[in-house]
């Protein structure tokens, strides 16, 4: 199978899965890190060790870093953890996102107005973007907390996060990023951007699954209440035990992460650009994103069928894509995907959306070979479709 969807997920690199096995067991370090005897000690290093190589990706300090079990608690603890401590001392109760957040942050959001949150969602243009003037209708005194996302995860969109800050850090706001597909290709420095909460996720960039993390900014510090309550672990805002072998496959991965940024980013825009014009050239395909977009994702519609047709007939054909988005574990889920439909695609064009998402191991050979199967099938499904008109 060529694997075209790495922004659902990555494999685990191989030098991930030799550190993460030395923790596991009885040959290695498998202590609770909490243990004050020698093995417990010893696992408390590596997360330490962990903690900073987590921490470097971002350009934080590895105290500003709390592990979590995904990008998913992440954007809860952060979102929720910071709206409550702001409401419980006055500093206000409106949260703002924009509508093509990632359904963890969107969600979370949800359930805070049911707790009576004010939350206002801001709309994209066509191409994806928040206009960072959008953000002025809405912030006020009583802005807690803005929650925008780097790069999208179904069209690889990039906002302006610069643009943004400076605004939500003149009412006094806290600024919140899921910067789960930022990693590995655009970077996100938190000493050059002021950003207060940052959401990551290791599977995202070939890590293991079940583990992410949240940057907390200590200076200023910003403080949450914690969604679990327990032994203390995580400075108190990530109670249970720490599972240092997911900490240590994490820190790995946002260590080659960051030695291999430079390579993959030039890697993957050679793939991207050949994978677009290769598409572009099947004709009736529009572009769901900007041709500035993150260089791994690549969101198009191909006009006349439905994208899950499409990405069905694909899997017969040994090629995994998406149609909509495989972060909502959505295939019964019929509905085109909110990202679309807040860019204002048309139904028709929403439906026939796919997500192609590239990573470090493809050849530009496999792209050769997926767009060909891609013709054949797209050909085939055209040809009886009443949408479609050579
Ligand atoms: N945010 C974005 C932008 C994502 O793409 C994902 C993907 O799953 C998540 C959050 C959730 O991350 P996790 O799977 O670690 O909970």
């Amino acid at each position: 199978t060529i694997y075209l969807d790495y922004a659902a997920t990555t494999p685990v690199d191989p030098e991930v899965v030799r550190a993460m096995a030395n923790y596991l067991s009885g040959d290695g370090v498998f202590a609770n890190p909490a243990s004050e005897h020698a093995p417990g000690q010893q696992a408390a290093e590596a997360l330490a060790v962990a903690r900073l190589r987590v921490a470097a990706l971002v350009g934080a300090e590895p105290g500003e870093i709390v592990f979590t079990s995904g990008a998913t608690e992440a954007n809860n603890l952060a979102i929720a953890g910071a709206a409550r401590w702001r409401r419980r001392h006055g500093r206000g109760q409106r949260i703002v996102t924009v509508r093509t957040e990632h359904k963890s942050v969107l969600e979370t959001c949800t359930a805070l107005a049911a707790e009576g949150f004010a939350v206002s969602y801001l709309d994209v243009g066509a191409d994806g973007r928040l206009d960072p003037a959008a953000l002025d209708a809405v912030l006020d005194d009583d802005t807690a907390l803005v929650s925008v996302m780097h790069v999208n995860n179904e069209t690889g969109v990039v906002q302006d996060l610069a643009a943004l800050a400076t605004r939500v850090k003149a009412v006094g706001a806290l600024l919140h990023v899921d910067a789960v597909q930022s990693i590995g290709g655009e970077p996100l420095d938190v000493r050059a951007l002021p950003v207060d909460l940052v959401s990551l996720s290791a599977h995202k960039l070939y890590g293991p699954k079940g583990v992410g993390a949240l940057y907390i900014r200590q200076r200023p510090r910003v403080r949450l209440c914690p969604l679990l309550h327990g032994g203390g672990q995580e400075a108190g805002l990530r109670p249970g035990t720490v599972p240092v072998h997911q900490a240590v496959g994490m820190g790995v991965a946002c260590e080659l992460a960051a030695q291999r940024r430079a390579s993959d980013a030039l890697w993957l825009k050679g793939l991207h650009q050949r994978l677009r014009e290769s598409l572009a050239a099947l004709g009736g395909v529009v572009l769901n994103g900007r041709e500035d977009g993150a260089a791994h994702i690549l969101n198009v519609s191909f006009v006349g069928i439905q994208g899950e047709t499409l990405a069905y007939e694909l899997q017969a054909a040994d090629l995994a894509v998406a149609s909509g988005s495989a972060c909502t574990a959505a295939l019964s889920n019929r509905a085109p995907s909110h990202v679309l439909q807040a860019m204002g695609r048309p139904a028709a064009l929403a439906h026939a959306a796919v997500r192609f998402s590239l990573g470090r191991s493809i050849t530009g050979h496999e792209i050769d070979t997926a767009v060909e199967r891609i013709r054949c099938r797209l050909q085939s499904l055209r040809r009886f479709s009443p949408l479609w008109r050579d």
